[in-house]
């Protein structure tokens, strides 16, 4: 007896339709699985029989052969177990032939007949969907993020009972629908704008940085309230639409970061990796890849501390993803590509002590402080756009409660500066200021003839680069959008000026 059964293969966030075949012929009782496996999916073998048989299905003495097809693509992963186990079902006879048109099946089995949970159920799910299937039998573990996909009929199975049950149509899975809704919170709930200080400098950075997604840098002396200010980037951002809500829900789908109650994330993500951070933990990998923190950052925040503290190496991989918006990771079986598009926040103490330039505390010369800052390279520098500056926070701010602006308030003033930018580039690929190529400079950032003496003078006083003087027009181009005037001005250029970034060249802090 013959039957086939569809399942996905997952490699990176690449999806590919896989049929799990299983045939059983008259012969020396063996039961081998093939097609391109890796030692996972060889072990499959040994769960699907055990799970089999303590559901009460004993395999006939017979030569059984599954078949994972096509076999030129590697199978990675313990997805297929379920897949393989009605495959085989069907080939005894247990499960009605036609009963399953249009459906794929995806879970691990566990040795007592249990479906578990796993990993990158939402791609594979979105990827059925493309390929013509109505329906998915997934693990009831990971029905939450399956029911981001619409128009799918999702059959979530706790044991293998079930999906026997359901073939013969005594299986009514218990979805909870109240709570079906794809709402995920992350840790930024209850931080605030509100709760720093003063800063006002740098809270006017963080609002020009979210409304432009501007990369950022902010430096002060330790205790300032730098990361604390970075923190509360995310609560300002622009809402993500659903689209990029699923493309953040995919990679956390696939990274293996989504519980049981959480479905589409609805907010984005703020990452911040340890300073002893390796070059593969932020850029991902592993045989069978998976996203590392540039990716799992994507559409967020990237918050680097201690920004001159990271190695040379982990930083240099942040060059791909800050030019391209992808991280591609070369293996034997192919290139596999995750996004990775992120607004970068660092933050970083002025010199090695801490306190400059106050000289009360610091005793660091302006050698020292220029090697401390050249411990940035270059590039990575050149891509940041803007620079707060934290200053040691004075009592009368420090007392003063109550004053401050709200995450609210600053979002509302951001998502008016995200939608005027939206217009401006409908029908391009553009989607902020700060993505804004030297070519298309002129077009949309139009300098007046006093503007343009301004950032002349601008030019040769601090002695920009080509691209410290693009940089300083696409930021006054954001102020100019929050301000509402279509316009640049003056004030914008000259704002935008006082929170250029700094210069490895010369350490100008
Ligand atoms: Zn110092």
């Amino acid at each position: 007896m013959y039957s086939y059964v569809a399942t996905l293969s997952l490699y990176g966030l690449d999806c590919k339709e896989i049929r799990a075949e299983a045939d059983m012929s008259d012969g020396l009782p063996v039961f081998e699985v093939v097609g391109f496996l890796s030692g996972e999916v060889k072990e499959a073998s040994k769960r699907v029989k055990t799970a089999l048989k303590n559901s009460g299905i004993v395999l006939p003495p017979k030569r059984i052969t599954v078949n994972l097809s096509p076999a030129y693509i590697k199978k990675c992963g313990t997805s297929y177990d379920l897949a393989i186990a009605v495959a085989l079902m069907k080939a005894m006879g247990l499960i009605p032939k036609d009963k399953d048109r249009g459906m794929a099946v995806i879970g691990e089995l566990s040795l007592s007949g249990e479906v578990k949970k796993v990993t990158g159920v939402l791609p594979m799910v979105i990827e059925a969907k493309n390929l013509g299937y109505s329906r998915c039998m997934i693990p009831m573990d990971n029905l939450k993020e399956a029911s981001c996909v619409e128009d799918m009929e999702l059959i979530p199975v706790s044991y293998l009972q079930d999906v026997i049950d359901h073939y013969h149509g005594a299986y009514v899975p218990c979805i909870d629908h109240e709570n079906t809704g794809c709402i995920c919170e992350n840790d930024t709930v209850g931080v605030d704008l509100r709760d720093v200080n003063g800063q006002e400098s740098c809270k006017r950075a963080l609002e020009i940085a979210a409304a432009g997604m501007h990369n950022i840098l902010l430096i002060g002396p330790p205790g300032s309230g730098k990361t604390m200010l970075a923190k509360r980037l995310p609560t300002i951002l622009c809402e993500p639409d659903r689209e990029e809500m699923l493309e953040i829900t995919k990679i956390y789908s696939i990274a293996g970061l989504l519980t049981a109650d959480t479905g589409l994330i609805t907010e984005r993500p703020f990452v911040s990796p340890h300073h002893t951070a390796t070059p593969i933990s932020l850029s991902g990998g592993g045989i069978n890849p998976k996203p590392g923190e540039c990716s799992l950052a994507h559409r967020g925040v990237l918050f680097l501390d201690e920004l001159p503290e990271f190695s040379r190496q982990t930083l240099e991989i942040l060059r791909q993803p800050m030019e391209d918006r992808i991280i591609s990771i070369s293996r034997q079986q192919g290139r596999c590509i995750f996004p990775a598009d992120f607004l970068l926040c660092a933050a970083m103490n002025p010199c090695k002590c801490g306190y400059y330039p106050d000289r009360t505390k610091c005793n660091c010369n302006s050698e020292d402080v220029r090697r401390y800052v050249g411990k940035i390279s270059g590039p990575l520098l050149d891509r940041i756009d803007l620079c707060g500056r934290a200053m040691r926070i004075d009592y009368k701010d420090l007392k003063q409660k109550g004053s401050n602006v709200d995450s609210k308030t600053v979002r509302m003033r951001v998502e008016k500066a995200v939608a005027i930018q939206r217009e401006r580039f409908r029908g391009t690929r553009i989607r902020f200021n700060s993505e804004i190529g030297p070519g298309d400079i002129d077009r949309y950032c139009h300098l007046g003839t006093k503007q343009e003496k301004l950032m002349k003078s601008a030019y040769e006083c601090f002695e920009l680069t080509a691209r410290g003087y693009h940089r300083i027009i696409k930021v006054a181009r954001t102020i100019a959008d929050l301000d509402g005037s279509e316009e640049i001005k003056e004030e914008h250029i000259s704002e935008a000026i006082g929170f250029r970034t700094i210069d490895g060249r010369y350490g100008n802090v």
